[in-house]
């Protein structure tokens, strides 16, 4: 056999094998699915209240890289218990998408927020911006954030320089947490834990403020 005819072979059983462990990746994925929404969470009462959500987990292309961080467990199931409130603060406070990345930095007690290439200092405007943006909210009953954003994480890395001196919240974060200390709020990661997710949708139809 030739030997361009051979690597044309193995070429395409390489390419069947690749097949065949998608295929099987693709079926624990969606077993898994099923044994978790066979128990899904549910939200006690008949209500759907109103409860915020960082906009990126709805798939809002708002990131600073242009994309989304699209959640199908916000956006798909929940969507139907829930009446979201997509807010992304920093889009809303003007920067553009795409943009430079922004990150937290020195005082992990009160850190300040710099763009991380031209080391332009937001702290104050961004601050003053979230409060207001906060209080300007309508009702909500709670709040799911991205986790690792320095707007809407809730334990973000603190910088300085090359080393990480702690964690803080996101500005709009720690704007929402000050304002409304008693509401739930959780990242998105925690609440794909089932029992998280229970007791977070426990809280909100306990809040009444939709
Ligand atoms: S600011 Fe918040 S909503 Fe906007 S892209 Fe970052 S994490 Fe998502």
């Amino acid at each position: 056999m030739k030997a361009s005819c051979k690597k044309w072979l193995e070429g395409i059983f390489k390419n069947w094998l690749e097949l065949q462990n998608w295929q099987m990746r693709n079926l624990k994925v969606r077993f898994c699915e099923m044994c978790f929404f066979t128990k899904f969470p549910v939200l006690r009462g008949s209500q759907k209240p109103k409860v915020g959500i960082s906009a990126c987990l709805l798939g809002c292309p708002v990131r600073y890289d242009g994309q989304n961080k699209l959640d199908l467990l916000f956006a798909g199931e929940l969507s139907k218990q829930i009446d979201w409130v997509p807010i992304c603060p920093e889009t809303a406070f003007g920067l553009p998408t795409p943009r430079e990345s922004i990150q937290l930095e020195g005082d992990p007690e009160n850190p300040s927020l710099r763009k991380v290439n031209s080391r332009d200092d937001l702290s104050n405007t961004y601050r003053d911006f979230c409060r207001c943006k906060v209080a300007k909210l309508p009702p909500l009953a709670g709040f799911v954030f991205k986790a690792k954003s320095p707007s809407c994480g809730m334990r973000v890395s603190v910088h300085n320089q090359e080393t990480i001196t702690g964690y803080a919240p996101g500005f709009f974060a720690s704007a929402w947490l000050q304002s409304h200390p008693d509401l739930p709020s959780a990242e998105a990661e925690e609440l794909h834990d089932p029992a998280k997710l229970q007791e977070f949708l426990d809280k909100v139809s306990l809040s009444g403020s939709f």
